[in-house]
């Protein structure tokens, strides 16, 4: 038997997704969610296959070897489990590889060595991530395990866009650069853009807005990444559903000295109650619009910081490219709030752009020009899937 299927996994602190892809055509053979790992009370376990009922249970869940286990046991019992040999790789998400991981890489000791030294870097999301290799590693040592990581398609980044103008030995010392996340979501969007144009990705220069509940912007140059928003940590750039984006950081001595918090208590303000929520209390862009639409000003000051720090990072990427072909929207807002794509490009004629309102409400689904004709530069909306995509780069690096 060949093997062609692969595994993704995302590991988060208290929860895994995962989906089961048979590579090379990406068919989804099952996809889960396993919730509330290590938390007080039972965990749940959401299993869907491709073909047959979803199914749904309460569970135990200590640790993630326990969740990963329960994922195996019901991709078991449709005959795919852990163990299976059309198992060909299991594609690890790995939130940070620092500036040592450009690409997708077979997990062995030294490996996972490295992504531990990282974890200052990402103190939520790597220690999750290693959990998840280490267990899927001990239940089945045979099957590759592929790491891939977000910030890959960023390491790509000149230093003068990735170094911030402090001192360099406390820079250097830290580790202290701009690494940019969401690279999985940046590097899949970009190619299909190209892809899109009936062009190489090697050909195009495109701008990447991936808008969701965190959000980010791209700026891709012939396939490789020069800028992106997002910095030292996902808390850089665009405003979005809880993270304040960018900040003046003296923000930061304001608060302390004046307001009396602690560094924990402005870490929590500003990754989890600033953004959209902050703003307005809603971080859901549904709701946003719609109280928005009721007359709510507190909803559309909200709108209107969102769309104009999404239009300054769109300026300053042309500036960054030079010569622009397209902007590509994705992710939960970017594929489907048809307000924000026209707000983020209104009146904005003198750089190329414009958006043809039949196209941009349109009720299609797949990757699409939202852009007229006449449009000097194309605009996109394209669904973005970094599972897929996880499992392209694991599959493709296991066959290599
Ligand atoms: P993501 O993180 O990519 O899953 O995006 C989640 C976010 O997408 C949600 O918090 C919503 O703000 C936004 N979203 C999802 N559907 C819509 C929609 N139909 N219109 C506007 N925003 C949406």
């Amino acid at each position: 038997m060949n093997a062609t299927q692969v595994l993704v996994l995302n590991s988060g602190s208290s929860s895994l997704k995962y989906q089961l892809l048979d590579m090379p055509e990406g068919r989804r053979l099952a996809t889960g969610l396993v919730e509330r790992i290590g938390e007080e009370g039972p965990g749940r376990l959401v299993h869907t296959p491709a073909e047959g009922e979803r199914r749904e249970r309460e569970l135990p869940l200590p640790d993630h070897a326990a969740a990963l286990r329960a994922a195996g046991d019901e991709l078991a019992a449709d005959g795919l489990g852990l163990d299976s040999p059309g198992l060909a790789a299991v594609g690890h998400r790995v939130v940070h590889g620092g500036r040592t991981f450009t690409e997708p890489t077979v997990v062995d000791e030294r490996v996972l060595a490295e992504i531990e030294r990282l974890v200052p870097l990402a103190p939520l999301h790597n220690p999750a991530n290693l959990a998840g290799i280490r267990t899927a590693l001990a239940i089945n040592p045979d099957v590759p395990q592929v790491a891939v990581f977000d910030t890959a398609f960023h390491t790509t980044i000149p230093d003068h866009a990735a170094c911030y103008a402090i001192d360099a030995e406390v820079a250097a010392e830290h580790r202290v650069r701009r690494y940019g996340f969401h690279g999985t979501s940046h590097a899949f969007v970009s190619r299909r853009t190209a892809e899109l144009l009936g062009r190489r990705p090697e050909e195009v220069n495109v701008i990447t807005l991936h808008l969701g509940n965190g959000a980010s912007a791209a700026a891709v140059a012939g396939g490789r990444c020069v800028d992106t928003s997002m910095g030292l940590t996902p808390l850089q750039g665009l405003v979005m559903g809880t993270r304040s984006g960018d900040i003046d950081p003296a923000v930061v001595f304001h608060l302390s000295r004046v307001a009396g918090m602690s560094v924990a208590e402005i870490d929590e303000l500003l990754n989890s109650h600033s953004g959209l929520r902050g703003l307005c209390g809603d971080n859901d862009m549904r709701e946003v619009v719609r109280r928005m639409d009721a007359g709510d000003e507190r909803a559309r000051l909200a709108f209107d910081v969102y769309i104009h720090r999404l239009r300054s990072y769109l300026g300053a990427y042309f500036a960054v490219l030079g010569r622009v072909d397209a902007v590509a929207f994705t992710a939960g807002v970017g594929e489907n709030a048809t307000r924000v794509r026209t707000a983020a490009v209104a009146g904005l004629d003198a750089l190329g752009l414009a958006v043809d309102e039949r196209l941009n409400t349109a009720a299609d689904r797949g990757p699409r020009l939202i852009s007229p004709e006449y449009a000097r530069v194309a605009v996109a909306v394209v669904p973005t899937d970094e599972e897929l995509e996880i499992a392209t780069q694991a599959f493709a690096l296991v066959n290599a």
